[in-house]
């Protein structure tokens, strides 16, 4: 692609790094930006600067905060016995948009997956324990993606509490096997965390 401006090169070539998006893409991008009103684009700098720069991970659940608490682990109305772990801050917007459940969560930041050299170590698991042990939580939910790489960081998990005094349950498989959570329909996704069943039974089958 030739380019008359060396400005307008770049600005293509650091859009054209976004998954998705190939060089005519972030062409017809950066002319439609050329087109706008400049504080259009002023508007769209700042916020990915302070989506960057500002943007933190709850000290506690490891949710994405303005502050140092998430705005569901410093709010007074949740559950704080029940803790439900997600892989990625993605499932805490799918499942609080069920408007189903009222306790807290836990971001491990990912799953298990030796494929993609991803190991328990890499995952936040060490606080999810120190929280059973020292938060007074009851009841660990399971809701992580139903695949294999899920199962298989449920089932470590679930080693790590034990002997822990704690009930821990998985959210129902109305959640077709393979899906993601964050696919998943508000309804289907509500109910599965409303008939959610003892891990241990599912274990069995
Ligand atoms: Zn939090």
């Amino acid at each position: 692609m030739n380019f008359s401006s060396k400005i307008l090169e770049e600005a293509v070539n650091q859009v054209s790094q976004l998954p998705g998006i190939g060089k005519r893409t972030a062409l017809r991008l950066v002319l439609h930006l050329m087109r706008q009103p400049e504080q259009n684009t002023d508007l769209l700098s700042d916020a990915l600067l302070k989506m960057r720069h500002d943007l933190q991970f709850c000290k506690k659940c490891h949710n994405v905060s303005d502050t140092d608490l998430c705005e569901i682990c410093a709010s007074n109305s949740r559950d704080e016995t029940i803790v439900c772990v997600v892989e990625d801050i993605r499932d805490v917007m799918a499942i609080e948009n069920t408007s189903q459940y009222r306790g807290l969560y836990h971001v491990l930041g990912g799953k298990i997956s030796p494929m993609d050299g991803v190991g328990p170590q890499d995952l936040k698991v060490g606080s999810l324990v120190r929280r059973v042990k020292e938060d007074g939580v009851k009841e660990i939910i399971f809701a992580l993606s139903p695949t294999i790489e899920g199962d298989t960081t449920n089932f470590y998990i679930f080693k790590q509490l034990d002997g822990l005094q704690i009930n821990t349950s998985t959210i129902a498989r109305g959640i077709a096997v393979g899906d993601e959570l964050e696919f998943a329909d508000e309804v289907t996704l509500g109910r599965s965390i409303l008939h959610r069943v003892p891990y241990e039974n599912s274990l069995k089958n």
